[in-house]
C-alpha cells in the first residue's frame, strides 16, 4: 500500500534492527485518514473471504480494525490485556508474549461476542514473531469459531511470524512488508511507491 509505505518512510523511526516506531500515526497519535484508507484496503483484500467479525488486540489494533469493520460492515471485538471487573461472562483467555514489552500478557475476550458460526478476520498493527496473532487464533478456536484470515498493517518479513502463519495455511494480508531495518533504513519487500 503506497500511502502507508510513504508514511512509514517519512514518519517512522527505526529504533533498532528489529523495531520500528510509528507513534505519530498508528501507535500513539492516530491518523484517521490513513486509518480509513487502511480499512478500505483490508476490505478489498478480503472481499472474496466470508467474514462475520473482526478480532484485534488492544490498543493499537483498534483504529485500523474499526475502519475495516466499517467498510466490511461487521462488528469489531478487541481482546483486552487487563482484567476488567465487567468482563466476567464466559471469559476466554490466552497468554501472549509481548514483543515490545518482553513479558507475557493474559489477553481475554467475552465468549458471548464470538459464536461457533463466526468467520473471524484477525487484524493487528504489527506482525513480528506471530505471538499476538497466534493468541487471537487461540481465542477464536476456544470459541469454536473459524479463522477467516489475518490482516496486518506492518509485517516485518525478516521475523518468522508471517512464514509461520502462512505455513499453517492462513491467508495473511500485510499492507506493508518490511524486508530489513538494518543501518536505520526501512527496506520494503516490494516497494509500491511510484
Ligand atoms: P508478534 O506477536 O508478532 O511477535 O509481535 C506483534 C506485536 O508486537 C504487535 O501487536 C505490536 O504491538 C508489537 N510489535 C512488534 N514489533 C513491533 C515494532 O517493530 N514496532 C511496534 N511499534 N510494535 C511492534
Amino acid at each position: 500500500m503506497e500511502l502507508l509505505q510513504k508514511k512509514i518512510l517519512t514518519e517512522g523511526k527505526v529504533l533498532s534492527d528489529h523495531v520500528l516506531k510509528v507513534d505519530s500515526f498508528l501507535n500513539h497519535q492516530v491518523d484517521p485518514k490513513l486509518m480509513k484508507e487502511i480499512g478500505k484496503e483490508f476490505a478489498e483484500r478480503f472481499s472474496q473471504t466470508p467474514v462475520t467479525k473482526i478480532l484485534t488486540l488492544e490498543s493499537s489494533g483498534i483504529a485500523p480494525a474499526v475502519m475495516a469493520g466499517l467498510y466490511m460492515n461487521v462488528p469489531v471485538i478487541f481482546a483486552r490485556k487487563r482484567k476488567s471487573l465487567t468482563l466476567t461472562d464466559n471469559l476466554l483467555s490466552t497468554k501472549v508474549y509481548s514483543f515490545t514489552k518482553n513479558e507475557y500478557n493474559e489477553v481475554s475476550v467475552s465468549g458471548s461476542f464470538l459464536q461457533k458460526s463466526d468467520q473471524v478476520l484477525i487484524l493487528d498493527d504489527f506482525l513480528a514473531n506471530g505471538q499476538a496473532a497466534l493468541g487471537l487464533i487461540d481465542l477464536t478456536k476456544q470459541a469454536g469459531a473459524t479463522v477467516a484470515g489475518i490482516g496486518i498493517v506492518i509485517e516485518k518479513s525478516f521475523q518468522d511470524g508471517g512464514d509461520r502463519l502462512r505455513e499453517m495455511g492462513f491467508k495473511v494480508e500485510s499492507l506493508a512488508r518490511i524486508k530489513s531495518l538494518k543501518n536505520k533504513q526501512v527496506e520494503f519487500l516490494i516497494d509500491n511507491r511510484k
